[in-house]
């Protein structure tokens, strides 16, 4: 695993637990809108690397008091090793965070089958920006959607990217799940320097893509 950033505790990225979140190098995709691109377009420096030693050893220290780890990027499942990493983790009686893009199915469908995450965290991108094949994409959110784990989909819409309109593919992509969060475009470091404000959606726009998606799925939230 190149795991390149460690955040030691957070309230806020496993729903009602306390978490540790690592950051694995390197993604599948190059969103022009990442909010990473050390991760993802820049050469990953050996003083950015954080051993599985380290993330292990803390856990063990803190057990009792850690309740999760999140792994998130860059994009995880592109990591040879990732899952002889998670069942190290699942030892210590760790609960896992999964975030994805879900482009690698066959690796989702691994995990799911090993039965090793507890909490999975899609991303839904709009395929025809990449090229990518959407089968892959529809069969992660299927496989997910009944793995019968904890899971949430979301989006990061962006202006002049994306049309309030695309909403309802996406809509259909993940019809009948749960969780849906409408992301805006923020701001700040981003892999394509052009983004900006003028990127962001208006909270009235983000309500009607709300709406679009509304029929779609259970609990849609603008965060
Ligand atoms: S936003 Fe996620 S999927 Fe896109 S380039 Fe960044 S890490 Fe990869």
């Amino acid at each position: 695993m190149i795991i390149a950033g460690f955040e030691k505790n957070s309230l806020l990225d496993y729903p009602g637990k306390i978490s540790s979140i690592i950051f694995t190098y390197g993604c599948n995709l190059r969103c022009r809108y990442c909010h990473n691109p050390e991760l993802v377009i820049k050469p990953c420096k050996k003083k950015m690397i954080i051993s599985e030693d380290t993330v292990i050893n803390y856990l063990k220290k803190r057990k009792g008091l850690i309740d999760a780890l999140v792994i998130t990027g860059g994009e995880p499942t592109i990591q040879p090793d990732l899952i002889p990493f998670i069942k190290k983790i699942k030892e210590l009686d760790i609960l896992i965070k999964l975030d994805t893009n879900g482009v690698l199915d066959k690796k989702v469908e691994e995990i799911i089958r090993l039965d090793i995450v507890d909490y999975w965290a899609m991303d839904i991108k709009f395929p025809s920006e990449y090229g990518i094949d959407t089968q892959s994409i529809k069969r992660s959110v299927k496989m997910i959607m009944n793995s019968g784990k904890e899971y949430e989909f979301r989006t990061t819409y962006v202006k002049g990217l994306h049309a309030i309109e695309d909403a309802r593919n996406v809509g259909k992509m993940i019809k009948g799940s749960k969780n849906y969060y409408i992301q805006n475009f923020r701001k700040g470091k981003t892999i394509d320097p052009t983004l900006n404000s003028s990127n962001s959606f208006t909270e009235k726009e983000l309500e009607e893509i709300k709406e679009i998606i509304t029929p779609y799925v259970k609990h849609v939230v603008i965060r």
